[in-house]
Parts: structure tokens; C-alpha cells; sequence
């Protein structure tokens, strides 16, 4: 029982990062709050209206196994699915929904509001109560106090928050919303290390100031691919997103008016999110480019915006007129929000343990954005750990649920926030992942939700459906295992294959990208009992299968040569495959082992097999030697 003073947990922030860990809390059994500015901005999309993307969409796969909300918000509210890279390998397609931002926040509203265990309290929080080197509560602007087990941060952008809009200077957590200034002195006042990244984001558009009929339709998928592993299919009504593009004129008037651009004038100091970058850092980054695509996103199905993605700008508001203007079927634009950029502190993640708690104040944990991420899934993944974190301390659990690298990319993430920190707002890439052939969005279930199933963190209804598919998927395997060809045998039903003798299961044979299942099933009609999912996944299963054993055995071969000196002056430039990104990383940091490399941000294991192979063959040295003679 709680006197609703007292809670097991209380989670600080409303955001994607705050939901999540509120939510897991409780399904964890903890009585928790949530304490936030306004009920009315609980899943506020502060930015793109969207979810997923490349390494995103796992995220948001993997929030879901575990029974988190993102995913069944998004399949309630997506106007637009698409599986990004389809024509490439399920391992690295990412799922992605166009959001309406309504039906978002609506959606996530009912999913609090109808957790068990879970209270709101709309209110700022000024402090964190302190005994000794324990967070036991927080104190709001009204003077409050709420205490609990332990608490857990997710301000997002809202830590002494400032927005930049040309000249002017707006303290603000996000446009129209006041920042949190005492909150975050306290912080720097425990003495954790603290820095200040920024953001930004596009001007809105009046739809009805577009000219459609010019431009070129992008439809969705058909059919919509739910996110979630519990929706069946999404009932939303579809819509197209539209593209234009910059062009020389709209280049030339960014251009001309740089000294306007704060990120150059040198009013904005901190870093922002190289992969998202603004569009006048693009200009100046990439001069050899003359346009850039920009995709014309509505804000939903009833409103009456639209969101330019790839436009992210901080010049002032007549700035941002001319140069969308200057761009196709936005002629007669008209600007109903202008873009701006937004700086705020973030707190070092080297701060953090394993299980997001920080290290030198016991109860305290730090989810999402005040973290160094940028995005709603990257934010959503760490208030999910966050939250089912802080209801094991508050339970008195001594160790913390913790994702390995090759578990999950929620786990990749958290490593390394915790042991490298950023030097830039970090965002998810499926290049991040040295296990991405496992870690596919498809198999997120059968990665974590028997892992949450275990822990307490998975409801009832998920658990269920998961055991039935499971058990399906392992008789499919099995089935398939114990049915088997020789290759003679297997030409006769027009099945082509190596004449070595040995004989291959029906799991092999489905591993050949032209052997299908409806060919085996025509060899084995005791094939036909698998019902349509199993046979997909068990057909993913088998074509990985190999490639898993070979990764397998690249990352024991890295293992092996982590300690491989790397030459002093060894040359990365030109190794063919290496990426001009990583060639200039490895340059200015200059490792001296293959451990080393592998820690530099971004490594990937091909590249660091490529490295690998070519310090081996001492190649470059010799020919970094003779060019510095030339030289
Ligand atoms: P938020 O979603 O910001 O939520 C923070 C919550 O905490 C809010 O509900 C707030 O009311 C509450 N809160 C804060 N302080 C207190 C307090 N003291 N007391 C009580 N409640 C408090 N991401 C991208 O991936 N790409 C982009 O291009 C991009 N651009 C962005 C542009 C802008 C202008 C902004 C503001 C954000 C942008 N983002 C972008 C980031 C994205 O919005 C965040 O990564 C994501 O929302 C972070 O989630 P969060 O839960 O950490 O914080």
C-alpha cells in the first residue's frame, strides 16, 4: 500500500525514455510514479513524427519483446509503414512507421493511464532527495516531496534548455515549453560530469501551401507490417509521403546567410548529431552536392502540417521562408512553426553502470536523451532497462538486468554509452552491432522475451503468445532436420545441388537462396501442418544459420588478434571497403592494437577484419613510408 508520497519507484519526465521506464516499473510489480510537467504532453513526438529506421526499428522490436509501449503505440498510430531496405537481408532491414502525432500521444496516454501500479503526478521536480550517497526521492516546484527506492531521470532535452532561432536566444526545454534550470544545477552540484549537445528541427508547413500534384508520390507498404509482435494488422487508414528537393538557388541562399546560422556564428558551441545534421551543415560539409532529398511528411491523418524531414534548421524565420520557397511545389509555402535548434545539458554515460544506475549515487538511474542519445527508440531502450532497473533496487535485488552485445542492440547501446561515452549525440546503426546477423528485427522475441519472462517484466498475454510460437518454430526446425536428400535424389525433384554424396536436411536445403518451401512442402506434404509465420521465420532461421557459424568464427579470429600491435604511421587511407568516416577516425586516433581499433566509434567488424588482414600484410606502412618520403 502507498500512501502516495511514498512509491517503489518514481520516474522524472513523461518522454519516450520516461514511459517506458514508468511502464516497466509497474509491470515489474514496483509501485511507481511518474512525475512530469503536463499529463498532456506524455508521448510528445518532439521532432520527426516517426519511429524507427535503420538499427531504430530493432530498438523499437526489442522495447516490444520485452513488452514495452512503443511498439503497440506506433501500430495504433502509424499512417505510413515501410520495411526500409527489403531488397537487402532481414538482418539489416529496418522497420519504419510515419506517426500521427495525435493518435501518438492519445495511444500512449490510454497505455499509462490503464497500467496497474502506475500513478501520474503532473508536476516540475526541482531536487533529488539525498541520504548520504543514496537518491531517495525528488522535490517539485510546489515543494513536494515524493520519496521511493530509487528514481530514475529521463528530462530529455529539457536540462537547462536553450532554443536558437537565428539571433534569438529562448530558454526552453522545447519549443513553448519552460526548461528545467534547478533540476539540472543540482546535477553539476553532486559533481557528476556533465556537458551541453544540441538539436534541432525543421520549420512546419501548411499543407494546404504545398503544390501535390508536382511532386513525387512515395506510398507505403501494402501491407502495413506491424511493429509490435502482439498486433496482427494495423487498421489505421494509409497515407503517401511526398519529395522535393534543395537545389542550387536553395543552397546559395543558406549560403548568404550563414553568419545568421548560429551553429557558425558561433553562438551554438556544442556538438549536434553528425547523421542528422542540419541542413546549412549539410551545405557547408557536403559543397560538392548540389540538392539534397527532403521528404514531405504529414503531421497526421486530420492535421493540417507537414513535417519537411531532412530541412532541420536554426537560421532565422525569413531565412527558412526564402529557402524553402526556392525548392519544387514549395513556391507558395507557408511557414506555420519555424525551425530552430535547441541546446541542453547532457550528463557524461561513463557516469553510469552497466544497469544505468549512477555509479556514486546509489537508487539514481539516467534514461534517454540526458544520457548524450539522440531519438525516441535509443531513449525508449534505456527507460525500459532504466525502469526495470530501478524496481530490482527498489526490491532489493543486488544485481541489475543487463543485455550482452550479442543479446540485443539495446545492449550494444548501453555499452557503449557506458564505457565510451559521446562525443556527439549517439544514435543507433545496425553497423554498430558486431552480432547484427542474430540481432535482426524479425527475432527480437526469440532474442528477449523469454529473458523478460523470467524477470517479471513481461505480461501474461505476450508470455503465452510467445511459448505457442516458439513451440512452433522448434517442431518447424525439427521437423525440417529430421526429413533429408541426397543430392541425386534431390535433382529429381528439380533441385539442383553439389553431387558430393552427403546428404542434406530439409533446414539445409533451405538455406539455398532457390530452394523454397513451397518446393520442399511439395516433396513432404507433412511440411504443409506449418502455419504461414513459422514457415517465414523457420525459413530466415535456416538461411542465417550458415552466416552465423561463419560470424562465429570471424569474432574468434578477432578475438584472437585483439592484441596485434598496429605499426606506428600505419596508413588506413585507401584500404578498399574501409569507410572514409572510419579511414579518418583510425587516422587522428592512431591506435596502437586491434582492441584499440575496435573501440574507436562506429568500428564495425568487417572493418575490422579488413584492418585485421591488411596490418597482417603490412601493405600500408610501406606505402605511408614512401609517400612521406616523396613527400
Ligand atoms: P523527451 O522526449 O524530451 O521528454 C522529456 C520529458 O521530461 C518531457 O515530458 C518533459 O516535460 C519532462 N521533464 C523534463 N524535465 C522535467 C522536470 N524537471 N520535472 C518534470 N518533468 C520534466 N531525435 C532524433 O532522433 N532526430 C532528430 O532530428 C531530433 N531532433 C530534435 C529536435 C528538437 C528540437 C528536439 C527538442 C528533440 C529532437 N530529437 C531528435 C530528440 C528526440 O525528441 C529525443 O531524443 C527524445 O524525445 C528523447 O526522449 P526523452 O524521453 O529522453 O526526452
Amino acid at each position: 500500500m502507498t500512501d502516495l508520497q511514498t512509491f517503489d519507484v518514481i520516474v522524472v519526465g513523461g518522454g519516450h525514455a520516461g514511459v517506458e521506464a514508468a511502464a516497466a516499473a509497474a509491470r515489474m510489480g514496483a509501485v511507481t510514479a511518474l512525475v512530469t510537467h503536463r499529463f498532456e504532453t506524455i508521448g510528445e513526438m518532439s521532432c520527426n513524427p516517426a519511429i524507427g529506421g535503420l538499427g531504430k526499428g530493432h530498438l523499437v522490436r526489442e522495447i516490444d519483446a520485452l513488452d514495452g509501449l512503443m511498439g503497440r503505440v506506433i501500430d495504433q498510430a502509424g499512417i505510413q509503414f515501410r520495411v526500409l531496405n527489403r531488397s537487402k537481408g532481414p538482418a539489416v532491414q529496418g522497420p519504419r512507421a510515419q506517426a500521427d502525432r495525435v493518435l501518438y500521444k492519445q495511444a500512449m496516454q490510454a497505455a499509462i493511464q490503464s497500467q496497474v501500479g502506475l500513478h501520474v503526478i503532473s508536476e516540475p521536480v526541482d531536487d533529488v532527495i539525498m541520504q548520504g550517497d543514496q537518491c531517495c526521492g525528488v522535490i517539485t516546484a510546489s515543494g513536494a516531496s515524493y520519496t521511493a527506492g530509487a528514481v530514475v531521470l529521463t528530462t530529455g532535452t529539457f536540462l537547462r534548455g536553450v532554443i536558437h532561432q537565428g539571433t534569438k536566444r529562448t530558454p526552453a526545454g522545447r519549443i513553448g515549453e519552460k526548461p528545467a534550470v534547478k533540476l539540472a544545477e543540482r546535477l553539476y552540484d553532486t559533481g557528476l560530469r556533465m556537458g551541453r549537445l544540441k538539436t534541432g528541427t525543421p520549420a512546419r508547413l501548411f499543407k494546404d501551401s504545398i503544390n501535390w500534384e508536382i511532386l513525387e508520390e512515395q506510398p507505403g507498404d501494402t501491407p502495413p507490417e506491424p511493429f509490435s509482435f502482439l498486433t496482427d494488422s494495423i487498421t489505421v487508414p494509409q497515407i503517401s509521403c511526398h519529395i522535393t528537393h534543395t537545389n542550387e538557388t536553395t543552397h546559395e541562399i543558406i549560403a548568404n546567410n550563414l553568419d545568421q546560422a548560429p551553429i557558425y556564428s558561433g553562438q551554438i558551441e556544442s556538438v549536434g548529431p553528425r547523421y542528422c545534421p542540419s541542413i546549412e551543415d549539410k551545405i557547408v560539409r557536403f559543397k560538392e552536392r548540389t540538392a539534397h532529398q527532403v521528404f514531405l511528411e504529414p503531421e497526421g491523418l486530420t492535421s493540417d502540417l507537414v513535417y519537411p524531414n531532412g530541412l532541420s534548421t536554426s537560421l532565422p524565420e525569413e531565412v527558412q521562408a526564402a529557402f524553402l520557397r526556392s525548392m519544387k511545389g514549395l513556391e507558395d509555402t507557408v511557414i506555420a512553426q519555424a525551425g530552430y535548434a535547441i541546446e541542453y545539458d547532457y550528463v557524461d554515460p561513463r557516469e553510469l553502470s552497466a544497469g544505468l544506475e549512477v555509479k556514486s549515487i546509489k537508487g539514481l538511474f539516467l534514461a534517454g536523451q540526458i544520457n548524450g542519445t539522440t531519438g525516441y527508440e535509443e531513449a525508449g531502450a534505456q527507460g525500459l532497462i532504466a525502469g526495470i532497473n530501478a524496481a530490482l533496487k527498489a526490491s532489493g535485488a543486488e544485481d541489475p538486468f543487463k543485455i550482452s552485445r550479442a543479446d540485443g542492440y539495446i545492449g550494444v547501446m548501453i555499452d557503449d554509452l557506458v564505457s565510451r561515452g559521446v562525443s556527439e549525440p549517439y544514435r543507433m546503426f545496425t553497423s554498430r552491432a558486431e552480432y547484427r546477423l542474430r540481432l535482426r528485427a524479425d527475432n527480437a522475441d526469440q532474442r528477449l522475451t523469454g529473458l523478460g519472462d523470467g524477470l517479471g517484466v513481461v505480461g501474461a498475454e505476450r508470455a503465452k503468445m510467445f511459448h505457442v510460437k516458439q513451440a512452433a518454430i522448434t517442431k518447424g526446425i525439427e521437423l525440417l532436420k529430421s526429413l533429408s536428400l541426397t543430392p541425386n535424389e534431390a535433382a529429381d525433384h528439380g533441385i539442383s545441388i553439389k553431387k558430393d554424396g552427403r546428404r542434406r536436411s530439409g533446414f539445409d536445403l533451405l538455406s539455398y537462396k532457390e530452394v523454397s518451401f513451397a518446393q520442399l512442402a511439395g516433396i513432404w506434404p507433412e511440411l504443409d501442418e506449418l502455419d504461414p509465420g513459422t514457415v517465414e521465420q523457420v525459413g530466415i532461421e535456416a538461411r542465417y544459420a550458415v552466416y552465423l557459424e561463419r560470424q562465429a568464427a570471424d569474432i574468434a579470429s578477432l578475438r584472437k588478434d585483439e592484441a596485434l600491435k598496429i605499426p606506428p604511421g600505419f596508413s588506413y587511407h585507401g584500404i578498399p571497403g574501409l569507410s572514409t568516416e572510419l579511414q579518418l577516425k583510425l587516422t587522428e586516433q592512431a591506435p596502437e592494437t586491434l582492441a584499440q581499433a575496435s573501440k574507436i566509434d562506429g568500428m564495425t567488424p568487417a572493418a575490422l577484419m579488413l584492418i585485421l588482414a591488411h596490418v597482417k600484410r603490412g601493405a600500408h606502412s610501406g606505402a605511408r613510408d614512401r609517400a612521406d618520403a616523396a613527400g
